[in-house]
């Protein structure tokens, strides 16, 4: 490969990577154990991940702004596709009923239920909309070697938009409810489906294409780590932290507080009040999950008589009908979920202060699946916001919104709110693994006897 030579005056930003264009040691601080370590380099397709809990520090792409850019573009145009053609149709009795995708949302504004139309309409819309003109408009300034205005504000805004992002989420619940559907009604999927389904797999990708690191390179540079910064050592006790937005390792204030160099995000050593803030979020989420549970999540008119079903009353009806896979679905996503989180979060919070070297890395494990899996709980609320638009035939077949529909979406929010809250670093802030039997012989003497 031909290393691209700069003239000596060239601009701060070209689309060769880091490791092309500086010689030394670029360090970090991981975001997930706060180890600090220094970056190999890396060619196209390779990742750096940290020694210590293996957490992916930095991924390199080939032609990162190109194919970030490309994708986004995709993606932007299939979104369009899918908000401007039918969404899906379906026929019952020689009724029919056909809706546009942002008809889930619009829809449930009427059913006097706002939040959950917001919540809809701003994960598989606006969000990602948002997302990806920041992408294209990053991406395209640094194609020029100018970055356009308000580049770093963007770049900062990008990662604490993507897990809000649930457009895959909604397929699965498109395709839930499609399901479900099919043995009462005739169901018919229009372009915008297909459309949905493109745009849900190139946003995962765009995001997937994202090279943080590059970027910020590109965008502002790197200025050495802090004199004295040492590898193999935690960050915390040498005074320093990783930015979690553009990994530059910067020195913190006594106070333990601080603002990015590079990006201006704001630092702490540790999160604040991590443990309180999760406790408070794991509680709030616990009593939301009540009322989730008791009251209906959806009515179901057919034929005039009226029947409404909780999330366990329609995995129930759901068996009835022998749809064990899309009851599957339902009752993974709504309560298996929703419970292990919950469980595994109090687990967490309860065991942090007496966590070691040798626990750390599973505890660190499920902390990462409970951050994961968090979103794909919102199944059952597209679900609903999906069947109640399309399914309106009056006293002959139609599904309203129940009050749990709400509950549960606040679950949702509120136990992703709590997984953000931890800070996974905790576990790691422990003792030294206990020392060879045979070491604590030899200093036994000089410790007092317990008692
Ligand atoms: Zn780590
Ligand atoms: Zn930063």
């Amino acid at each position: 490969m031909k290393r691209p030579s700069l003239p000596v005056n060239a601009p701060l930003v070209d689309r060769s990577p880091p490791e092309v264009r500086t010689q030394r040691r670029r360090l970090r601080a991981c975001h997930e154990c706060d180890w600090v370590s220094a970056l190999p380099p890396l060619s196209s397709g390779e990742k750096a991940s940290c020694p210590r809990c293996s957490h992916v520090l930095v991924t390199r792409h080939r032609y990162p702004a190109q194919r970030s850019m490309a994708l986004a573009i995709a993606s932007l145009v299939a979104m369009l596709l899918a908000v401007s053609f039918p969404f899906i149709s379906f026929t019952v009795s020689g009724v029919s009923n056909r809706i546009e995708l942002t008809q889930t949302a619009s829809t449930l504004i009427g059913f006097h239920q706002p939040l959950v139309a917001i919540a809809v309409i701003m994960t598989i819309v606006v969000l990602p909309a948002v997302y990806l003109i920041g992408v294209v408009w990053l991406q395209f300034g640094l194609l020029r070697n100018h970055p356009l205005p308000y580049s770093r504000d963007i770049a900062r805004s990008l990662s604490h938009l993507t897990p809000w992002m649930m457009a895959d989420v909604f397929i699965i619940g498109a395709l839930v409810s499609l399901i479900k559907i099919a043995g009462l009604a005739e169901v018919d999927v229009g372009i915008s489906f297909w459309a949905f389904c493109a745009f849900a797999l190139l946003l995962l990708m765009t995001n997937q294409s994202l090279d943080a690191d590059w970027m910020w390179f590109s965008l502002e540079g790197e200025t050495l780590a802090p004199e004295g910064t040492q590898t193999g050592r935690p960050a915390a006790g040498q005074g320093l932290t990783g930015c979690p937005t553009c990994g530059l390792v910067n020195r913190l204030s006594p106070q333990g507080t601080g603002r990015c160099i590079r990006c201006h995000e704001k630092l702490h050593q540790r999160l604040p009040h991590s443990l309180q803030r999760t406790w408070a979020l794991l509680g709030a989420s616990t009593i939301m999950y009540i009322p989730a549970n008791v009251y209906p999540i959806m009515t179901t008119t057919s034929f005039g008589s009226s029947s409404p079903s909780t999330i366990i009353g329609g995995v129930i009806q759901l068996i009835q009908m022998d749809s064990w896979p899309i009851a599957g679905v339902i009752f993974i996503a709504s309560v298996i979920v929703p419970v292990g989180k919950l469980v595994a979060l109090t687990w967490l919070c309860l065991v942090v202060r007496r966590s070691n070297e040798l626990n750390a890395q599973s505890r660190t494990r499920l902390y990462r699946l409970t951050e994961f899996i968090g979103r794909w709980s919102m199944v059952d609320v597209f679900v609903v916001a999906i069947l109640v638009a399309l399914i309106r035939a009056g006293s002959l077949m139609s599904i309203t919104p129940g009050p749990a529909a709400l509950a549960f979406g606040a679950v949702v929010v509120l136990t992703m709110l709590a997984a953000m809250s931890f800070d996974p670093r905790l576990i790691w802030d422990t003792p030294p693994p206990p020392r060879p039997p045979f070491l604590r012989r030899k200093t036994a003497t000089k410790e007092p006897v317990d008692g």
